[in-house]
């Protein structure tokens, strides 16, 4: 059985994986991608290496489940705030999808980064253009095959080994990696597996794998169609102005401007043929566009046959202003929930505490009884539980008023360490003359302030004490 012509376009009649060698292009997007992509990567490799205030940038400590994002520390109590920062990031890329749709794949996704930007570069320059790598890919394994697909293997894993250092920064801290690296594999075994766990997962995807992620595996691809309508913009060709397309059959004076020249395809990294109309494996990657406008410009006819565009504008020959674009009923709800999430998110961050303070009543007797020169005194006994979220040292002070009361803190002005917390001991003494009620049972509610007085900062707890009946 042999598969029809709507098979995949990375696929034979047989089912078989067909590897693409995508021809290279160059023209005006291919220039701005090649920047963005330099921008990326440099980006990646740069953040876990700067601070801000004190500790690093973005860190995702999940053993301490603790997350460091932009000088705010987040802890496992946080997660409303984790999710409301992962809700808001989701409905910007349904929001960015529903008006410039496969913007993110074709221009910022580490898939098409990484591959386009790095490991498409190391095969052409270690093998050569499309041309000599396609026929490299065709001949037995001579002296010449081993050594250049060898090469670029070893090139592949270099790489692979420094994207995954960087990305295991990211969760272990970028000077934490840099005392695993100077130690033995067997001091941080678990950190060196996922190590080279994650090189070979990047070299058997980036290096292999590479376009059938993006079409058959990844969940964003599937779900984009749902994301976009007709006013989505996206790579297109202009059916009306190209077809009926050059070829033997059609007269000179009925051809479209498509001179059939298969260069569109030949470019494009999925392998896919655009003049067939929006297909999911598109990853809006513009190397069409750029290839198109280089032959139309060849051909002496205006650039655009292949363009940023939407079905919309293509069938009615128009092209939208920026205002059509965005005053769309999907893409202002998606804005409305993204202000909506944003200034939530805002809030909550702007009300989260210096210092979590939690008193609690201690496990032992509700109270205990000491005799002092022939007084009888009461005894609670409590235990603070302090918590700096901060990124630095604070100085905290625990206060009580109350005239018949003695508050006993064997410690006080206490310093807690970024990110740490301490528990302190405390007691209050009051005379049993004080518990001896009426109704014969004693309670009494009492206002502790904990003080942050560098910080300007202070908190009222109330807790009760207890007395004998
Ligand atoms: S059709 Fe064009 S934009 Fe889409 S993936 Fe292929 S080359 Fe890129
Ligand atoms: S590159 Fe342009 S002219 Fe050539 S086949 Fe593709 S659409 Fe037609």
């Amino acid at each position: 059985m042999s598969l029809g012509d709507e098979r995949l376009s990375t696929t034979d009649s047989k089912g078989n994986r067909i590897f693409l060698h995508p021809a290279e292009v160059k023209g005006f997007f291919r220039k701005y991608r090649t920047l963005t992509q330099a921008v990326l990567i440099c980006l990646f490799l740069i953040v876990p290496w700067l601070k801000w205030d004190g500790t690093q940038l973005l860190l995702f400590d999940i053993a301490g489940r603790t997350f460091h994002i932009l000088g705010f520390i987040f802890k496992a109590h946080d997660a409303p705030l984790i999710f409301l920062i992962l809700a808001v990031g989701t409905i910007a890329l349904a929001f960015v999808t529903a008006i410039w749709g496969r913007v993110w794949c074709g221009w910022a996704c580490p898939q098409t980064v990484f591959i386009d930007a790095i490991y498409r570069r190391i095969e052409y320059w270690i093998q050569g253009d499309y041309l000599k790598r396609r026929k490299l890919a065709k001949q037995g394994w001579d002296q010449e095959k081993i050594t250049k697909i060898g090469s670029t293997w070893i090139a592949y894993t270099i790489i692979s080994m420094l994207i995954a250092h960087s990305f295991v920064a990211y969760f272990v801290g970028s000077e934490r990696l840099i005392e695993m690296m100077q130690g033995s594999p067997r001091e941080n075994w678990n950190a060196f597996l996922i190590v080279m766990s994650m090189t070979l997962v990047l070299l058997f995807d980036f290096g292999w794998f590479r376009e059938q992620f993006c079409i058959i595996a990844c969940p964003y691809g599937r779900i984009q169609s749902v994301l976009m309508d007709k006013k989505s913009v996206s790579v297109l060709y202009d059916m009306k102005r190209g077809e009926p397309r050059k070829s033997a059959g059609v007269s000179k004076e009925k051809q479209g401007d498509c001179v059939n020249c298969n260069r569109c395809v030949e470019v494009c990294p999925t392998g896919i043929d655009i003049r067939r109309g929006i297909q999911m494996e598109c990853i809006g990657c513009t190397a069409c566009i750029d290839a198109c406008d280089d032959i139309m410009t060849k051909v002496k006819k205006p650039v655009g046959l292949i363009r940023y565009s939407s079905e919309y504008e293509m069938e009615k020959g128009i092209s939208l202003p920026a205002s059509k674009r965005l005053l769309r009923p999907r893409v202002l709800a998606y804005s409305a929930a993204i202000i909506s999430a944003s200034l939530l998110l805002l809030f909550l961050v702007g009300q989260r505490e210096p210092v979590l303070v939690n008193v609690l009543k201690t496990k032992d007797a509700p109270y205990s009884k000491i005799d002092e020169n022939g007084n009888s005194f009461i005894l609670n006994h409590f235990k603070i539980h302090l918590h700096n979220q901060t990124n630095n040292i604070v100085r905290v002070e625990v206060q009580t008023q109350s005239n018949d009361l003695e508050f006993i803190l064997p410690q006080n002005n206490i310093l807690i360490e970024s990110n740490q917390h301490t528990e302190l001991h405390f007691f209050v003494r009051f005379s049993i003359l004080l518990s001896k009620t009426q109704s014969g049972k004693f309670e009494r509610d009492l206002k502790i302030k904990v003080k942050l007085p560098e910080k300007e900062y202070e908190v009222t707890k109330g807790l009760v004490l207890v007395g004998p009946i």
